[in-house]
């Protein structure tokens, strides 16, 4: 069985991390979106925030499960038996850090693979980052990210409006 790891911060899941993992879930037999559980990142959602967020976006995929995981990537993929690792690339930006990751990764653990699926240019310039900072100023974020996740967002910025 092809079991896949799609790990990231997903602080919040945005309609480009879903594109990645509907296509990704028909490449693998099974696709883990893991949640990386970071202590030093900081994060405006906690990881059970994120992990309900990714559930409610990926309710309808049969093969795909939701984790979080701390501690080393390559450790995790070990334990969960997943040989791939999948990221999106957005733009060339993204690559140098991508490229470091998968080999640092390879190091680690050789029988590691990194596969690489290239955004849809309809989210290529989308980020979790850029969904916040619209959120934040009370921007309509509709067009990325789902309805709960707006919902979300809007709680999480109206709770510091008086
Ligand atoms: P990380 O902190 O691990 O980069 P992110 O949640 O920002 O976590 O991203 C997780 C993965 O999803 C990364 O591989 C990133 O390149 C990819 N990704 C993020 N936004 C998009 C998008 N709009 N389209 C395609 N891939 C994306």
């Amino acid at each position: 069985m092809k079991i896949c790891i799609y790990p990231g911060s997903f602080d919040p899941i945005t309609y480009g991390h879903i594109d990645i993992i509907n296509r990704a879930s028909q490449i693998a037999d099974k696709l883990i979106v893991a949640v990386l559980d970071n202590r030093e990142k900081k994060s405006l959602f906690t990881v059970d925030e994120k992990l309900d967020m990714i559930r409610d976006a990926v309710k309808d995929y049969d093969n795909v499960e939701i984790e979080s995981f701390e501690g080393l990537l390559v450790d995790y993929a070990k334990k969960k038996n997943a040989k791939i690792v999948i990221r999106g690339l957005r733009a060339v930006t993204d690559f140098e850090y991508e490229l470091q990751m998968a080999q640092i990764n390879r190091e680690l653990y050789h029988e590691i693979d990194t596969m690489f699926l290239l955004t849809n240019l309809k989210y290529s310039y989308l980020s979790s980052s850029a969904v916040k900072q619209v959120a934040s100023y009370n921007g309509d974020v509709s067009k990325f990210v789902t309805p709960y996740v707006a919902d979300m967002l809007k709680k999480k910025y109206n709770k510091y409006v008086v």
